[in-house]
């Protein structure tokens, strides 16, 4: 099979992405493999290709939103049948005995893996998953509208509960791509106003149309106070201006895997009024069959631009230059 691999990890305009032959994987124990139909392409990608990222692996294929049908059960497998729809989401496997696995919160398992990065991910035809990790997809989405929803919706749902939202408070969204536009809606459906602060025009006014009450330049300051907020571009000079943007007992969560280096803060302006900036890692699989079941009930809409397979990269290049509005997304 024809698969997306990252062979030199650099500037994307490089091209460090290619495309080689590969075996089709046999699934394991425990595991299913999946005919990939659609994989949403996530900026944690753009992160591995580039190489803020290290690669766990020479030559990983990337990709860890994919949607696709099984097609072989591996030994012992039995939560799945042949023809079955699922995703395959970032987090491929936990330990399940270590202090955080045991304790509800396998999102910080000390031996985790992920898809499409320790594990070969689905910009390819085939993949494979473990079964206990993959999930199903509720039919109000097609496979286009649910890839999308298998990273950007399930991190942006824990990004949100991180955020420590009150009901009907005041949400600031620093950077408005693929995860922003769905968390947000999610914010909304349960009352809370939504400022979105993004340099791009397109997703200003994407902002507006799902409802939010404001949406104007990445470092301006919104128009009121924020109970809480999150960042999700990956730019850690955002850091001060959205904490400046907090209320008293505020709350900044940030998103990404990744984030630029966050310039020296000032105790007074960006922390003091027990403000607070809290990380966020992963997800476990309980936020992410939450996170569907929701996205399902608010009949979510995912603005989603589609690539066939083929154009990987400039899927890739097009993310890196904001030039996709919502989430790109590949289909096979
Ligand atoms: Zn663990
Ligand atoms: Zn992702």
């Amino acid at each position: 099979m024809k698969s997306w691999v990252v062979d030199q990890p650099g500037p994307v305009d490089d091209g460090p992405l290619v495309r080689i032959d590969r075996a089709v994987p046999e699934a394991g124990p425990g595991e299913v493999r999946v005919r990939v139909r659609t994989c949403g392409v996530c900026r944690t990608d753009l992160h591995l290709a580039e190489g803020d990222l290290a690669p766990r692996h020479p030559l990983v294929a990337p990709g860890h939103e994919v949607v696709g049908v099984v097609d072989q059960l591996g030994p012992g497998s039995t939560r799945w049948h042949v023809g079955d729809r699922l995703g395959v989401p970032w987090l491929a496997h936990t330990c399940g005995i270590c202090r955080f696995c045991v304790s509800g919160r396998e999102n910080l398992c000390v031996a985790p893996r992920f898809t499409g990065w320790d594990l070969d991910g689905g910009y390819a035809p085939y993949t494979v998953v473990d079964e206990a990790y993959a999930y199903a997809l509720p039919e109000e989405f097609d496979d286009v509208e649910a890839a999308p929803l298998l990273c950007a919706g399930i991190i942006g749902y824990r990004a949100l509960q991180r955020a420590n939202l009150p009901d009907g408070g005041r949400l600031g969204i620093y950077g408005f791509g693929g995860s922003a536009h769905l968390t947000a809606q999610i914010a909304l459906a349960h009352g809370a106003r939504v400022h979105v602060m993004t340099r791009s025009r397109e997703a200003q006014q994407l902002a507006l149309e799902l409802g939010a009450a404001s949406a104007g330049e990445a470092d301006a300051p919104p128009p009121e106070p924020l109970d809480s907020a999150i960042l999700f571009a990956p730019v850690g000079s955002l850091v001060p201006p959205a904490l400046a943007a907090l209320d008293r007992g505020g709350t900044l969560a940030i998103a990404g895997i990744y984030l630029s280096d966050v310039p020296a803060l000032n105790y007074e302006q960006h922390l003091f009024e027990e403000r607070t900036v809290r990380s966020v890692t992963a997800n476990t699989r309980r936020d992410g069959e939450e996170f569907l079941a929701e996205a399902a009930r608010i009949r979510m809409r995912v603005s989603a631009v589609a690539y066939p397979m083929e154009r990987a990269d400039a899927a890739l290049r097009d993310l890196r230059h904001d030039r996709v509005n919502g989430a790109a997304v590949l289909v096979a």
